[in-house]
């Protein structure tokens, strides 16, 4: 198959209205960077999403709520924010798929933390309380200005795509990376040490971010790189 690839992205779901949405941010950078955006339906069920990623090319983990501690075999803290059970279910078969049919992927906020966890990982519930580091990670908006730096590791695919060994960037999560999954290594810390990228080196192209690049790209080069570098992996993706 030619032509731009097809990018499958994880539904929001918004639990007042029952309804499953999207932010156009995360359309807009994939279809800038010349893929072509697919929402994906809701679903935990194997054999959809086996045909699902068999069908796209990419897949994108969106931000959303917090990841349940269940998924990681913790008790869940009074502190834990709403979680999204429809979520917890259909993402770690999805990126179980992804990784067994070689699709190129990249996780956004509750991407890192899912991938993470998914991995083997675990996750501060609270981040204000549990990571005293005087960062903030929850900014009021506008979200596409940057809220604090992170340090990008040298000679990591992060560094090499950037050129750069610090960048600011925008935050609003309330989880983040504890214990890194063995699989993954980190290309990006805060100042308070909290991992805020990362990718599998085992995998042509596996990354994920804690920032926000969907609602940055329009003013800030670095995110429509992580766009970019994302939907060319995609597109080189040998299953095309
Ligand atoms: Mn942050």
């Amino acid at each position: 198959m030619h032509g731009r690839p097809l990018i499958g992205v994880v539904p929001l779901y918004d639990r007042e209205k029952d309804s499953y949405w999207m932010l156009p941010g995360y359309f807009d950078g994939i279809e800038e960077s010349g893929g072509i955006p697919l929402m994906l339906p809701m679903t935990a069920d194997r054999e959809a999403l086996e045909r699902l990623v068999l069908s796209v090319d990419g897949v994108l983990l969106t931000g959303g709520q917090d990841v349940s501690p269940e998924l990681y075999g913790e008790p869940a803290k009074e502190t834990c924010g709403e979680v999204c059970p429809a979520r917890d279910a259909m993402e770690p078969r999805l990126v179980e798929t992804a990784l067994r049919l070689g699709r190129p992927m990249l996780g956004i906020c509750r991407g890192i933390q899912l991938l993470n966890v998914r991995l083997g990982g675990t996750l501060y519930q609270d981040l204000p309380t549990e990571l005293a580091g005087g960062v903030s990670h929850h900014m009021e908006p506008p979200y596409d200005r940057a809220e604090h730096t992170v340090k990008v590791a040298e000679g990591s695919p992060l560094a090499a795509v950037l050129g750069k060994t610090e960048i600011g960037v925008n935050s609003c999560h309330h989880q983040g990376v504890k214990r890194l999954a063995p699989a993954l290594e980190a290309m990006a810390r805060s100042e308070d040490g909290l991992v805020e990228a990362v990718y599998m080196p085992s995998e042509k192209f596996v990354w994920a971010v804690q920032w926000h690049p969907e609602f940055s790209h329009k003013s800030d080069e670095h995110s429509r790189m992580i766009f970019r570098t994302f939907v060319e992996a995609a597109a080189r993706s040998e299953d095309r």
